[in-house]
């Protein structure tokens, strides 16, 4: 059987050295065994009808049954298109070809049934269906042996090659057809039996050619279990070795800088969640286990201060503390807001960037390495081997998305003991990444915001609203408050996003000339003293208006700007346009996003716009988030290593397979933490193929 399913692709019947090639390069399929787990995304029932009265554009892939009574040809000479007149009583629908037209022409039976394969569209302003399947309904009746008949994703190469979704299906039933043995069984026989599991054999046949469609069902919910629950025992038991294993400082005083800072420099009250997850924090890092936690908390919730409380809890236990933020302009304002919050208390604080003078950086290097420095934030330069500490007990990642699994573990490397670590994020993970992609990590939430603030109205215009929004700015600076502007800048484009902004920062001098109005401009083209120099200028109110890229996406903190102005929106995804939303709405102020976007925008960005103007709560967002994205397109959230391949599984609708694989998995490793029993070698056996080849996404040490 083995042997069976391991033979190269070419010599399945029905494909042969070409075909191979192309599935080999479009779809990764290279022996029998791959193509029978490459799925169908979708079944059609192929014994269902629709009326042609019933249809509309919305609809799906479907099939209606109908006379021809008309073909003609249409379009020019050099596009010529043929038409299909099709009638089944309860109206007429067109079938447009532009492809093959003489050859169709010549097939097509006037007054023949015909059953038509196909989904509607409009076009020419009317609905037809474009390239249907055309059949005889004679045949088509012949040839019904299951009615369900799978739909596989392929691409136009295949398409072009004859590999449309129909020679995929035939090919892979007679895939079925010759395997003469079952498959094995992947999951153990306890599990399938105690919670009714198809059989994996019966599971992958049936989802290919389901007899019904509850069996269809069976084995979609059998496999995607599969899939969901091996993530789920391989996160859980690294977790419970990382628990028996690591080691952790233990923090065991709260001191000195600590009491003073509260006593004397805490600038405000701590909210109720900030309290409240410093407490878990804290006794976290007394408990002799690292931490190894994400923060997470809605952009302006206070997360600094929450890692400012716990870098004096280091400091109090003499240990070192970095603090790595994703850009330049974020760490200068880290050290600005903590060399602020910390005045008086005698503690040596560096700034590490791309920008630091050889000079200041090798002072730096060796106070860092006598541990007479304290407290070092910086960018990416933090990583690089010659930044070495006496005894680094604590780090903080801003923004944790912005870096590689790769990147970080390269800071832990820099002590003996692994440190503490607190990764924050304002881009609220929905609960079932949480428990899949981030597994493995402590997970604290920050859940209230900073008293006194007021939610952030957004709204939607169209470019035609243009002179109403510049009307809405120039009140905005009348009242003494400061307005960003945002232009999207997307890496391939570089050129066109900077002509573009070029063009929006000429249309705004125009609208608000100097020196009445001052405007500045920071994009990721400018050197990064000038970014700085321009960022400072905005912060030190030396300007109204900020026009610039998203380098001012992350963190960035300027209370006294009310007004985020998004150009061209639609092309920013959802947890971005929060973020950028986050940057007002942070003083005691009134504050507006206003979402610019062209006329017609797809159904997709319209829905992300919707949102947006919905609701402020970035939980929400980043469920809808996940909703719109669908699955297949999470890599950009996962890190790095991570299988960002769910073949079946889609997080964002298989939130509940996924607390029930974890309920499951984690049952399993409380009875036989080490997978030794008989029943379950199956289990460790996976596990250990599985780390060949995907190196450590378990942890993020
Ligand atoms: P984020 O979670 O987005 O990183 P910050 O830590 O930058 O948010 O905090 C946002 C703003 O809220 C800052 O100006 C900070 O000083 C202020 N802030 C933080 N905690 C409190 C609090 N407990 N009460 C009042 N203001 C606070
Ligand atoms: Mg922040």
């Amino acid at each position: 059987m083995h042997y069976f399913l391991d033979q190269d692709i070419k010599f399945l019947t029905g494909v042969g050295p070409k075909r191979a090639e192309i599935l080999n390069k479009e779809l990764g399929i290279f022996t029998f065994r791959d193509l029978l787990y490459y799925f169908p995304y979708r079944h059609i029932d192929r014994s269902k009808f629709y009326s042609i009265n019933e249809l509309n554009a919305d609809l799906p892939y479907l099939q209606i049954k109908g006379k021809i009574i008309g073909i003609e040809t249409a379009g020019d000479k050099r596009h010529p298109r043929l038409v299909v007149f099709i009638t089944d009583g309860t109206g007429i629908i067109e079938l447009v070809f532009f492809k093959g037209v003489k050859y169709i022409r010549e097939m097509l039976k006037r007054g023949m049934e015909y059953v038509v394969f196909g989904k509607p569209s409009i076009f020419n302003n009317k609905l037809n269906i474009i390239h249907p399947e055309l059949e005889e309904a004679a045949t088509h009746q012949k040839k019904l042996n299951t009615p369900f008949q799978p739909l596989y994703n392929t691409t136009e190469k295949m398409k072009n090659n004859f590999l449309n979704s129909k020679a995929i299906y035939k090919i892979v039933a007679g895939l079925v057809q010759s395997m003469k043995t079952t498959l094995q069984e992947t999951l153990p026989e306890h599990l399938v039996k105690e919670y009714h599991f198809l059989s994996h054999h019966d599971a992958v046949l049936n989802i290919h050619f389901p007899s019904s469609i509850e069996t269809l069902n069976k084995a979609q919910y059998r496999l995607k279990f599969e899939e969901l629950f091996f993530i789920q025992i391989s996160i859980l038991r690294q977790r419970k070795i990382r628990h028996v294993k690591s080691v952790g400082l233990v923090f065991a005083r709260v001191g000195d800088y600590t009491n003073n800072f509260a006593k004397n420099n805490l600038p405000f009250e701590l909210t109720g969640a900030q309290k409240r997850v410093v407490k878990k924090l804290r006794e976290n890092m007394r408990s002799g286990r690292q931490l190894n936690c994400l923060l997470q908390g809605d952009v302006g919730s206070g997360k600094t201060l929450v890692a400012l409380i716990c870098a004096l809890i280091a400091l109090d236990n003499n240990l070192q503390v970095c603090i790595m933020a994703p850009t330049e302009i974020l760490a200068n304002q880290h050290f600005s807001t903590f060399t602020k919050m910390l005045n008086g208390l005698d503690i040596r604080l560096g700034l590490l960037t791309g920008s630091t003078k050889k000079k200041v950086r090798t002072s730096l290097h060796e106070a860092l390495l006598s541990g007479e420095l304290q407290i070092l934030i910086g960018t990416h330069a933090l990583i690089e081997d010659n930044v070495q500490f006496k005894n680094l007990g604590f780090v903080v990642i801003d923004e944790q998305h912005k870096f590689g699994v790769a990147q970080r573990s390269k800071l832990w490397k820099k002590s003996e003991i692994t440190p503490h670590v607190l990764v924050m994020t304002a881009t609220p993970i929905p609960r079932t990444l949480q428990m899949t992609v981030y597994g493995d990590l402590d997970v604290a939430v920050i859940n209230e915001l900073p008293p006194g603030r007021q939610k952030i109205e957004t709204k939607h215009y169209t470019d035609a609203l243009r002179m109403r929004l510049f009307g809405e700015i120039r009140k905005e600076i009348e009242k003494g408050r400061q307005v960003y502007v945002v232009y999207p800048m997307i890496e391939e484009s570089e050129k066109l996003d900077i002509k573009y902004l070029r063009d929006g920062v000429e249309s705004f001098i125009r609208s608000f000339p100097p020196p009445q109005y001052r405007i500045l401009e920071v994009h990721g083209k400018m050197k990064q003293d000038e970014k700085n120099e321009a960022m400072l200028d905005f912060v030190n109110h030396r300007a109204d208006i900020l026009i610039s890229t998203t380098v001012i996406e992350v963190g960035v903190d300027v209370p006294n700007a009310t007004m985020m102005v998004i150009e061209s929106a639609e092309r920013f995804g959802l947890s971005q346009l929060h973020q950028l939303r986050g940057r007002v709405g942070r003083g005691g102020e009134k504050s507006v996003c206003i979402l610019m976007t062209k006329e017609d925008i797809g159904t997709v960005a319209k829905k992300r716009m919707k949102a947006m103007c919905d609701t402020n709560d970035g939980f929400v967002i980043s469920e809808i988030d996940l909703e719109l994205r669908g699955p297949g397109n999470i890599e950009g959230t996962m890190q790095s290593g991570v299988p960002g391949d769910l073949k079946l599984a889609n997080l964002a609708r298989d939130g509940q397979i996924v607390q029930y694989a974890r309920q499951i998995a984690s049952k399993i490793l409380d009875e036989d933490p080490f997978l030794e029993k008989a029943e379950n070698t199956i289990l460790a056996q996976h596990i250990q193929n599985q780390k060949k080849e995907v190196v450590d996404w378990g942890t993020i040490s």
